[in-house]
């Protein structure tokens, strides 16, 4: 397994316990576990809980882990869809053990195994329609009652099955059924379909099949084949356990791994449903599947979030039975925590505000050598430029300042960060009377030192208008405004979508970041963490900022 992947420190959960159990007794030697996503989407950060506790376990108990297409779906599957996954699975930072599986690959197998299943009784051909299925199939109340084909001989269901493969039948007209019991408390065992007729063109097998067999028993048999020792799903399956152990029961298969579910990861203020997802794509919501604002793995990536702040946030929600709804705060927290260390820090203003120095004396007042990071001299330094006519943000000055402000205020002083500490002087307006240039003054004195006989506590952050560049910093905020929204069964959940959720700007950065290669992290002191697109920053040219996540939580508002 990887080498180069950190695993994180392990918390113990009850599947490391069942694990640990397993290789204590000597029942397994090598733990084998698979990621099995059905490429009908792009994968989101529940997907990212999934693969972090699959390919996780496999580093931490040097097994292995297979990343295994389950493509039974053909209709709504795509290459795009399965090239993406692989890609997402490899930035967050995990390695499959050699080719990547598809359950397609075992179509023949699969076959055969139904082939086996009819041989001994155990899987009839039925006509009824599908209407007629549902009716036959009972409720959670009432038994269901057998088809009229059930008892149908094995040499009929032969017959029928490799007709039924040969194409001689029309999409519906028949399915191949496990016959196991119409009367069972557990519904997913009367009878269940296994395979049906569908004249769809697959992304693998083209139009080699017009049948296809359905996810229950593919996935148990896949598993199987693979000797995975856990099969590890959301607590969706459980139901579908009995099925999956039934199944491995009957046929001559070369394992029967165990089947273990968990619950799955529900994030606030997003949605984490790959149909709803798509649904936010086709609708034009938002700009496509890596659109920042999008909990998906592309989406996340694009907005700067890294894998590892991702790979400590799925540690830290851990694995359990019980509900697992999280608050966005805790992902944006490991974010900005990992992202502390790792980024730069530089100067951008996004809302500016002129600031003329009247005192400003060419070749007096000095530039300011800064570090990239304080605990990190090893990212290095710059010059930070300074000029006579300088960026600040129009947030940090006010004429009516709240309680304990502490930023700019007609006739007030504040420190320039790495610079000098400036008063406002003069406060020039437009014939609207908004707020246009301040004229401000410098105290010479105050270069890297405190001023003499006063206090100034408030530190903003500036740029010389000379030396800064222009860039395009796009500010995302939560894509939806209420913690739940596919709660409400009544309302579509794209109602609630907030419509604050990106702002654009123009603004200004310093010319270090200019050849930034697109992908690269920084901190904008005081606003956040910024990233340059993944696609449309263009290093020394027009450069392009997704704001990350902010300096404090972002729901605490703050002014940008
Ligand atoms: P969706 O409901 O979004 O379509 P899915 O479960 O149908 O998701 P799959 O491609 O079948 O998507 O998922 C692959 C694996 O990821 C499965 O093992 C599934 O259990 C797991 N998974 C999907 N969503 C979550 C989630 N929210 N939390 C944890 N695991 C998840
Ligand atoms: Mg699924």
């Amino acid at each position: 397994m990887s080498s180069h992947t950190q695993a994180p420190a392990s918390a113990p959960h009850f599947i490391r316990n069942i694990i640990e159990a397993d290789l204590a007794s000597g029942k397994h030697t090598d733990i084998v576990t698979r990621f099995p996503p059905e490429p009908n989407g792009y994968l989101h950060i529940g997907h990212a809980k999934s693969i972090c506790l699959n390919f996780g376990l496999a580093i931490d108990y040097q097994g292995h882990c297979n990343l295994r297409f389950d493509d039974t779906n053909p209709e709504k599957e795509s290459d795009e869809y399965a090239r993406a996954i692989q890609e997402d699975v490899q930035w967050l930072g995990f390695h499959w053990q050699s080719e990547v599986r598809w359950a397609s690959d075992y179509f023949e197998q699969l076959y055969g195994y139904a082939i086996e299943l009819i041989n001994q009784g155990k899987a009839y051909v039925d006509d009824l329609s599908a209407e007629e299925m549902r009716e036959y199939r009972g409720t959670l109340t009432n038994p269901g009652k057998p088809s009229p084909y059930r008892e149908r001989s094995v040499t009929e269901n032969l017959d029928l099955f490799q007709r039924m493969r040969a194409g001689e039948f029309a999409d519906g007209a028949k399915v191949l059924r496990a016959k196991i019991d119409m009367a069972s408390g557990n519904i997913n065992l009367r009878d269940p379909t296994i395979y049906r007729i569908r004249r769809v063109h697959h992304i693998r097998t083209g139009d080699a099949w017009c049948i296809y067999p359905m996810y229950d028993y593919t996935h148990c048999i896949s598993d199987a084949l693979e000797n995975i020792t856990h099969s590890l799903c959301t607590l969706e399956f459980e139901d579908h356990r009995p099925l999956y152990d039934w199944m491995l029961d009957q046929l001559t298969v070369p394992s029967h791994p165990r089947q273990i579910e968990f619950s799955r990861l529900e994030l606030r203020y997003t949605i984490t449903s790959k149909r709803k997802l798509l649904q936010l794509v086709t609708e034009q919501h938002v700009s496509g599947w890596d659109d920042p604002r999008m909990p998906t793995i592309v989406g996340m990536r694009r907005r700067g979030y890294t894998p590892q702040g991702i790979r400590e946030f799925t540690r830290r929600i851990g694995v359990s039975k019980s509900e697992n709804v999280v608050d966005m705060a805790v992902l944006e927290g490991c974010i900005r925590e990992d992202l502390e260390s790792r980024a730069p820090r530089v100067m951008a203003v996004v809302k500016p505000l002129k600031v003329i120095i009247s005192n400003f004396v060419v070749g007096e007042s000095q530039s300011r050598e800064a570090g990239f990071h304080p605990e990190h001299p090893e990212f290095g330094s710059r010059m930070v430029p300074f000029s006579k006519e300088i960026w600040i943000e129009t947030d940090d000055f006010t004429e009516n300042p709240p309680p304990r402000w502490q930023r700019l205020i007609p006739g007030g002083e504040v420190r320039l960060r790495y610079s000098y500490v400036m008063r406002c002087d003069e406060v020039i307006k437009d014939d609207a009377g908004n707020v246009i240039e301040l004229h401000c003054s410098i105290d010479q004195d105050t270069l890297g030192k405190n001023p003499v006989g006063r206090k100034v506590k408030g530190v903003i952050h500036w740029l010389s208008s000379e030396h800064a560049l222009p860039a395009e910093i796009r500010l995302y905020d939560r894509l939806f405004n209420v913690p739940e929204p596919d709660n409400d069964k009544t309302r579509d959940f794209c109602e609630f979508i907030n419509p604050a959720s990106l702002t654009v700007v123009q603004g200004w950065v310093e010319s270090t970041v200019r050849d930034a290669a697109p992908e690269t992290h920084y901190q904008f002191e005081r606003l956040g963490y910024f990233c340059t697109d993944r696609y449309e920053h263009q290093p020394g040219g027009k450069l392009t900022f997704n704001r990350t996540v902010t300096l404090k939580d972002s729901w605490t508002k703050e002014p940008v």
